[in-house]
């Protein structure tokens, strides 16, 4: 019988284990923490969008970087496997907006609890409180993992250690620096679907103000190529911006993006209406109240914090008389209206960042199997691998997914 240990008991480690023991593997799931899956109970604003009910190609679409690597393990596992895995496993699932998936329950603890469960009922041995050291690499190939105590002797290893996001669930990075000591080369890691700061100080003095039903943009300056458009929600933080929006636009900021004048970020406050169309509305509320302040104005077009702050934005007078508003500064209220520049200075932290960027390199890891390509005997799965992916449910879906075929392959070697 082959001898399986698993690094991790997170999304990847528990499906890795749970393939890897249906194939009949005696498997060692061996987690630092005192439980398995403390990042899962924190998906989803503890909702756990734990997949999303699309095609292959779609997924693959929501992959900024290295899709193609997905390929045989979203055929392996797809969506729609995860979907029948807890329907079977007694936790019905429920396909929400965006095609994202939750438990029935809407509570995460009910993925953890049914895929702890299906661990136990296959015979794999938990161990918590374990923290690998390291790899025992051997005669050219994986041999085993030590602990702090011991030795823990395998015929293969999967390291599901996670990334550096979110580190108090458990993922500081330790796989990174196990890869590293099989010889394997790692991209730089980076927060991924990361809140941002900005170097201006007006988004900070709108803290705690969300905006609904905005377009925020991302485009390249030089050539004014759209990098990102979306129509949703953002937050401005003490920082700067956040929210579902400026997550995902974080997603699409090319390495370079800090460069001066590189990339710009522009909202648009009323993607509703054109420009021609906004310039009209304009004219009908300063001709309807021609003494009005401006000021007095601006609130039944905007929420009442930003609208206080919005004559500075657009370098109108807030005193002035409606009436007295010249063509040149309606252009520029229209004009800041349709595309309010952010600067955008630096990412969060990375511990406060939903993903990892980068990680293990996928040239060096057989997309088949997820096999090491330099040491027979070792497996990767999960977000130690250098894949992310945009927000609703994909980057699971993904830790699913290359955990079974880890799993599958490892147990069958
Ligand atoms: C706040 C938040 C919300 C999120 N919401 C969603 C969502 O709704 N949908 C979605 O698709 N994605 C979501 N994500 C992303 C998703 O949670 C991760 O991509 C996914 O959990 C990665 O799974 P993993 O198993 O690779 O790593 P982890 O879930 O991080 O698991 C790694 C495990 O390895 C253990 N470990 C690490 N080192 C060692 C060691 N040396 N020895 C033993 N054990 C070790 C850790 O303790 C941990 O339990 C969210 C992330 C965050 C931070």
């Amino acid at each position: 019988m082959r001898e399986v240990i698993v690094i991790g008991g997170g999304a990847a480690g528990l499906m890795a284990a749970i393939a890897a023991a249906e194939r009949g593997a005696r498997v060692t799931l061996l987690e630092r923490n005192e439980k398995p899956g403390k990042k899962l109970y924190i998906t989803g604003k503890g909702r756990c969008n734990v997949t999303n009910d699309c095609a292959a190609e779609d997924f693959l679409r929501e992959v900024p970087r290295n899709p193609r690597f997905l390929y045989s393990a979203l055929a392996d596992f797809a969506p729609r496997d995860m979907m029948d895995f807890l329907e079977r496993n007694g936790c019905p699932v429920t396909v929400q907006r965006g095609r994202r998936v939750f438990p029935a329950s809407e509570k995460a603890s009910d993925v953890t609890r049914t895929l702890v469960r299906v661990t136990e009922r296959l015979g794999v041995r938990a161990v918590y409180n374990c923290r690998v050291q390291g790899l025992i690499l051997r005669e050219g190939r994986c041999a085993g993992v030590r602990t702090e105590d011991r030795e823990w002797p395998a015929d293969a290893v999967i390291v599901a250690t996670g990334g550096l996001s979110a580190p108090l669930t458990g993922s500081t990075g330790d796989g990174y620096r196990f890869a590293e000591e099989a010889g394997h080369s790692l991209t730089p890691r980076r927060p991924s679907l990361s809140a941002i700061e900005t170097a201006d100080a007006w988004p900070c003095e709108l803290q705690g103000l969300a905006l609904k039903n905005v377009t925020l943009t991302l485009r390249e300056t030089k050539r004014g190529k759209i990098l990102y458009t979306e129509l949703g929600e953002m937050l401005f933080t003490h920082f700067g911006i956040s929210g579902p929006l400026v997550l995902e636009m974080s997603c699409h900021l090319p390495e370079d993006w800090r460069e001066p004048g590189r990339v710009a970020a522009e909202l648009d406050l009323k993607p509703g209406l054109s420009a021609e169309q906004l310039d009209a509305r304009l004219q009908r509320e300063f001709a309807a109240a021609p003494r009005k302040r401006l000021a007095n104005v601006l609130p039944a077009l905007l929420p009442a914090r930003l609208a206080a702050l919005f004559p500075e934005l657009a370098k109108v007078d807030a005193e002035k008389p409606c009436g007295e508003i010249t063509r040149e500064e309606r252009r520029a209220l229209c004009g800041t209206l349709k595309s309010l520049p952010i600067a955008m200075k630096a990412l969060r932290p990375i511990d406060e960042a939903i993903v990892t960027r980068g990680g293990v390199s996928v040239k060096e890891i057989d997309p088949a199997t997820m096999a090491s390509k330099k040491v027979p005997g070792l497996y990767f799965a999960g977000e130690v691998i250098d894949v992310d992916a945009h927000t609703g449910g994909y980057n699971l879906q993904i830790a699913f997914a290359t955990g079974h075929l880890a799993g599958s392959c490892a147990a069958e070697e």
